[in-house]
């Protein structure tokens, strides 16, 4: 049985900003502060499915106390970019790949998956109706966040009757506007992020609320970021607070890249599986597997693993200079970012901003 597709209705805005503030905010965007002139809603209801999809107004929700989501958080989001192309045009990166992932996520927690192809158009749709709120500048991006919510109201523990879908997009600074600068990381041995059979896979906003005291530490640690562990013997690297992590083993043209295989408690992230592909591209040698704290203390040591970076949509790829734990503190190679890491980061940002061959067809021109 075919679905039909879901048409959206389309209700512009009659009060957009002015070109003038909108390129005011453009000018120093930050990131996550302010949102476009519009946004997506489409609805789920049991027995009737997705329906009155729109594109309207970017306006606050109202929202009744009991809601489902403000208890038991049955919520999914994404997170991806469109990117202003060397030509002037417009392309999202892999939008397909976020919408299977969001249809993994939305299974994980009893939620109904929408179809790929209305997660994609909700992308485009709003994409090209705020087109002018995708800046120019160098490493700035449209940032879009799709996500799902339980709007059944009620307090019994149970998935809920009635869900909405929606897109947000806020333009997006670049994340290092003064050159790429490494991170520290603190190695998180006391708290976990995710355990097997978990939800350390689904893209939930629990995991996010659960890292932050991590995160709290990492800081009082004086580290950047959080390195998570694996639940049971805290000692596999997992991966960073809101990126995968990679390592980069020997050097040169012979170097491979290591990356922590998917067991189910990572998120399988899209710059990762992206990076992946284009280090083979490069000649490079890819190793999914499994690496230890004390694995990278040694190969750091000895010589064996020459740089570490983390990679997610939000910065693609910043290199890790200093690692931290309770038992033991190393510089990664000489703490600055590695000749590897730069070039798989120039070789992605080219392919994103359209000024190198996309040789996987992963831009989606809208
Ligand atoms: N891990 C976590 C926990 C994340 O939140 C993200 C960001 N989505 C990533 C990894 C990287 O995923 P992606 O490359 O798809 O942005």
């Amino acid at each position: 049985m075919t679905t039909p597709r879901i048409a959206f209705d389309l209700k512009p805005s009659a009060q957009p900003l002015s070109d003038a503030e909108r390129d005011a905010l453009l000018r120093e965007p930050g990131f996550g502060r302010h949102f476009t002139d519009h946004m997506v809603t489409v609805k789920w209801t049991e027995g009737r499915g997705w329906h009155d999809a729109q594109l309207q107004p970017y306006a606050p929700l109202q929202i009744d106390p009991a809601n489902m989501t403000l208890h038991y958080a049955q919520t999914i989001f994404e997170g991806l970019k469109a990117y202003r192309q060397r030509d002037g045009s417009v392309a999202t990166f892999r939008p397909d790949a976020n919408a299977r992932r969001f249809q993994n996520s939305a299974r994980r927690l009893g939620m109904p998956t929408l179809p790929e192809e209305t997660f994609v158009e909700a992308c485009d749709l709003l994409v090209r109706q705020d087109r002018k709120w995708v800046p120019s500048e160098p490493e700035q991006s449209l940032y879009l966040r799709p996500f799902m919510f339980a709007s059944e109201v009620g307090l019994g523990v149970k998935p809920a009757n009635e869900y909405l879908f929606m897109v947000i997009a806020s333009p997006a600074g670049a994340y290092f506007p003064r050159g790429v600068k490494p991170v520290s990381v603190w190695l998180s041995e006391e708290y976990v992020r995710a355990a097997p059979g978990g939800m350390g896979e689904a893209k939930t906003g629990g995991n996010y609320a659960g890292s932050l005291v991590a995160q709290a530490e990492a800081a009082e640690q004086g580290c950047d970021q959080v390195v998570w562990l694996d639940a049971l013997e805290r000692r596999w690297i997992e991966e960073m607070g809101g990126m995968n992590l990679c390592f980069v083993r020997g050097s040169g043209p012979g170097a491979t890249i290591l990356t922590p295989e998917l067991t189910g408690t990572l998120l399988p992230g899209i710059t990762r599986d992206s990076l992946l592909a284009i280090a083979q591209d490069l000649g490079y040698g890819v190793e999914e597997t499994r690496i230890s704290t004390d694995g990278w203390r040694e190969g750091n040591a000895d010589g064996t693993l020459t740089e570490v970076f983390a990679c997610g949509t939000a910065a693609v790829i910043t290199p890790v200079g200093q690692v931290k734990s309770a038992r033991a503190e190393w510089t990664v190679g000489d703490g600055q970012p590695g000749s590897v890491t730069t070039q798989l980061r120039e070789t992605l940002l080219a392919l994103q901003t359209g000024e190198a061959p996309d040789p996987h067809g992963w831009m989606h021109p809208v």
